[in-house]
């Protein structure tokens, strides 16, 4: 089937109501500069999931970010989205204006020069992210212990994708209908580990590339399948069956499996990674990452995290809350369904 017999399926559609959720923030990207969601029949709903690491990170790990920064000879070392996203009281870059000692990098390496430049400071990098950033957190632990680096510690808030889609799936009254699988976990996770999804909830998962006419055919893909516990794999030139043992390897090394706390999600066991017992003098204090203190009351970034509501439906989208001004982690980052949904709106 071509691309103009799809999309004249789809914009025709006329069955059972469908939610189908997108989990990667990328794609969430991809589907909203592509104007694909006005390509699609009203009875066909686009909901973006929980693919944005620094969004499903808790308020609670940037209050002891901020925490840290303002600890004497300690040094935060971080992504620039980081710095942005709003704590309980406040972001990184506010306790920077008051003295917070926080450096913000391009690449995880970087706190290597930064580190033997200042031997007496503890440099603390904020370690967050999914399947896909794990293992270079594990390269660089490869590369400081080789160069016996005393003074660098992680504060990890590593998720791991699958654990927390099964809780998506297990909740009746946010019901969805299928998943478009996220992209670049797949490439490590190998498109089987959402089989066992698929059959316990008889859901069918698409792998998607990018481009919006790959996403076009997973759409499709995921209409057709309906009523079955199917994983389809449509990204097979960067996604195969199995798991990237390279990869595995490499954070089987250094991290362990663990409980994790999600904002909007709460606990979820075994969606996480930890420092090994072993390693446990790189940790910076990263257990226990529990309650989700809301940044801002208005905020509905829990609900828009797990597909309970749409961007839209926050009563501070575009009025308060806007990539300049924003009041929830959602709006920070370039992987966030509220900052896409702004800027493509
Ligand atoms: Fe939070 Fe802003 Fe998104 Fe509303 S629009 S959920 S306030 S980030």
């Amino acid at each position: 089937m071509d691309i103009k017999e799809i999309v004249k399926f789809l914009s025709e559609y006329d069955g059972r109501e469908l939610r189908l959720m997108e989990v990667c923030g990328t794609h969430t990207a991809a589907i909203r500069e592509n104007g694909i969601p006005s390509l699609l029949s009203h009875k066909i709903k686009l909901i973006s999931g929980p693919g944005c690491p620094v969004c499903v990170t808790p308020a609670s790990y940037i209050d002891r970010l901020c925490d840290l920064s303002l600890q004497d000879k300690t040094c935060i070392v971080t992504f620039g989205d980081m710095i942005r996203v709003p704590g309980s009281k406040e972001a990184l870059q506010n306790v920077k204006s008051k003295g917070g000692n926080v450096k913000m990098v391009y690449s995880p390496f970087e706190i290597i020069d930064l580190a033997k430049g200042d031997r007496d400071t503890i440099f603390i990098f904020a370690a967050v992210g999914f399947e896909t950033t794990t293992p270079i957190y594990a390269v660089l632990l490869d590369k400081i212990i080789s160069e016996n680096i005393e003074n660098i510690k992680f504060l990890t808030a590593l998720k791991t994708m699958p654990a927390a889609i099964d809780v998506l799936c297990s909740d009746a009254d946010n019901k969805i209908d299928g998943f478009i699988a996220p992209g670049h976990v797949s490439v490590i996770t190998g498109a089987d580990a959402f089989k066992p999804l698929a059959e316990k909830y008889s859901l069918p998962f698409v792998v998607s590339g990018f481009k919006g006419e790959e996403l076009l055919a997973s759409i499709y893909a995921l209409v057709k399948l309906q009523g079955q516990s199917k994983v389809l794999n449509l990204y097979k030139s960067a996604v195969g069956d199995r798991e990237n043992e390279k990869a595995k390897a490499l954070v089987d090394k250094y991290f362990t499996p663990s409980a994790a706390y999600w904002r909007g999600m709460g606990s979820i066991e075994n969606s996480g990674l930890e420092l090994k017992e072993e390693y446990s003098r790189f940790d910076a204090g990263s257990k226990n990452l529990t309650e989700d203190l809301p940044a801002n009351k208005g905020c509905s970034c829990a609900e828009v995290i797990t597909g309970r509501k749409s961007p839209f439906d926050c009563p501070l989208f575009a009025k308060v809350c806007n990539p300049e001004n924003p009041q929830g982690a959602c709006m920070v980052s370039g992987e966030g369904a509220c900052f896409n949904y702004f800027i493509n709106r």
